[in-house]
């Protein structure tokens, strides 16, 4: 598979239609708004920010990966969507954060970046892609030796399927309808498959509660549904 092949250009299309509306903490990408201190939070627990670059794959509007650069860390953006990458480079102009975005896959930023990375975060983003397998690949050629690697997405059950797509885009119009396809949802057994595969070394799975009423976002032992995976590169 190239690196072409694996993007999913239905999924781009959707994600740059809503490009606009991505910093809008009240609309569509609410939810991604409500759980970003969270991630944020377990990131800086886990990997020393300031001791190297880091990199958001798939980084949409730049939800984290701004939320990291106006910490003061080095810090790059990737994703296929350009509208969304306009969006967000609008947006740290506006607030006055550096942060560098570019249009790129994940394969195809490794074939010029490979190893540059202390940290690489890929969330949210594996459930639209193709091949997750070939994207956790890129993201660990990617990663400098020793690095850290973050991984979030949805687990495949029956669970996820009634909160994730019946309950957020059909019945609390949470997320717009189509959002996620139940299929390309991943078990954590499958994502720490391909942690292996990719050569790292899986450090912890936590499960992510997300309450959309109270808009608390916390992690905890339950991956039935939203989850986020920490990795290792091996020195
Ligand atoms: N990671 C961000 C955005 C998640 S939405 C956050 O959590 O805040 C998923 C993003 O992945 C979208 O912006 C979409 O354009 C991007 N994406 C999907 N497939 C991609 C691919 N093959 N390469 C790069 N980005 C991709």
């Amino acid at each position: 598979m190239t690196a072409v092949d694996n993007v999913d250009l239905d999924e781009i299309d959707k994600f740059n239609e809503l490009a606009h509306r991505w910093w809008d903490t009240d609309g569509d990408f609410k939810p991604l708004h409500d759980i970003n201190p969270c991630r944020l939070s377990y990131i800086q627990e886990k990997a020393d920010l300031a001791s190297g670059p880091m990199l958001d794959v798939g980084c949409g509007g730049g939800i984290l990966a701004e939320s990291v650069a106006r910490l003061g860390f080095d810090t790059t953006g990737i994703d296929m969507a350009e509208k969304a990458l306009g969006v967000a480079k609008l947006h740290a102009l506006e607030s006055e954060v550096s942060v560098r975005y570019e249009a790129s896959t994940a394969e195809n930023f490794a074939l010029s970046h490979a190893g540059q990375f202390r940290t690489v975060t890929c969330l949210e983003m594996l459930e639209h892609v193709t091949d997750y397998g070939e994207t956790v690949k890129a993201c660990a050629e990617l990663a400098q030796p020793g690095g850290d690697l973050f991984f979030s997405t949805i687990n495949r059950n029956p669970k996820a399927y009634v909160l994730l797509i019946l309950g957020a885009e059909y019945v609390f119009n949470m997320l717009p309808r189509g959002t996620h396809e139940y299929s390309k949802f991943i078990k954590p057994s499958e994502l720490a498959g391909a942690i292996r595969d990719a050569g790292l070394a899986l450090q912890e799975i936590r499960g992510m509660s997300y309450n959309p009423v109270t808009r608390n976002a916390a992690l905890n032992n339950n991956t039935s549904a939203n989850y986020i995976v920490h990795a290792k590169k091996p020195a």
